[in-house]
């Protein structure tokens, strides 16, 4: 029989609680930012940003639009392989528009760089980031949001590999409602 999913873990890095507060802080920001102009299209990157990405669009009360895309780097283990793709693509033309990329986490840069210079291309008129998490300490690539965008970050992150609140090792943990760090055991 399967133990229950908290002890699985080691410790917790922000509980529910203090996602929620947080995540209405990025919500108010975002719609102040926005509340002159014309709506933006936040853009999930899935999976990990599912939880997030619904906490946070049902908190900007302006005619936003909501789309996803996927893109992989990962595999089934803790370290990006560094070559992003996208292997879902968005659904709304994104031509003209304010885009703001929701992610989960932004560790070594390379898939925020890579979808940014995506969205670029095709044409959005700028390119914003909201990142739940930010993990600086492991940054590879340089990126830049585009045009007028701006970089949305919820907490930073210390140099561990996290779970929760919609991000996963391995498929599994992303139904735990808090961040935290898996006990060593759980990683095999
Ligand atoms: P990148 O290295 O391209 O910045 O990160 C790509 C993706 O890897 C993130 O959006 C996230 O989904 C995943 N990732 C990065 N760091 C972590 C982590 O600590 N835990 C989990 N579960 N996923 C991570
Ligand atoms: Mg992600
Ligand atoms: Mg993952």
């Amino acid at each position: 029989m399967s133990k229950p999913l908290d002890s699985h873990i080691e410790r917790v890095l922000w509980n529910e609680d203090q996602i929620s507060d947080r995540v209405t802080e990025l919500a108010s920001q975002i719609t102040a930012d926005f509340s002159g102009t014309a709506s933006p299209i936040l853009v999930g990157v899935a999976t990990g940003a599912y939880l997030f990405l619904a906490d946070l669009t049902r908190r900007i009360p302006l005619p936003i639009t909501v789309d996803i895309v996927r893109s992989q780097s990962y595999g089934s283990g803790t370290v990006s392989n560094g070559r992003p793709t996208i292997s879902l693509d968005l659904k709304v033309d994104v031509r003209g528009k304010h885009v703001i990329l929701v992610e989960d986490i932004v560790d070594t840069g390379s898939t925020a760089a890579c979808l940014i210079e995506y969205l670029e291309s095709k044409g959005a008129s700028s390119v914003s980031m909201c990142a739940l998490l930010d993990k600086p300490a492991r940054r590879k690539v340089h990126f830049e949001v585009f045009g007028d965008g701006k970089f949305y970050r919820g907490f930073e992150c210390p140099d561990s590999f996290v779970v929760g609140y919609g991000m996963d090792f391995d498929e599994r943990y992303r139904n735990l409602p808090y961040v935290g760090v898996l006990k060593p055991e759980y990683y095999m």
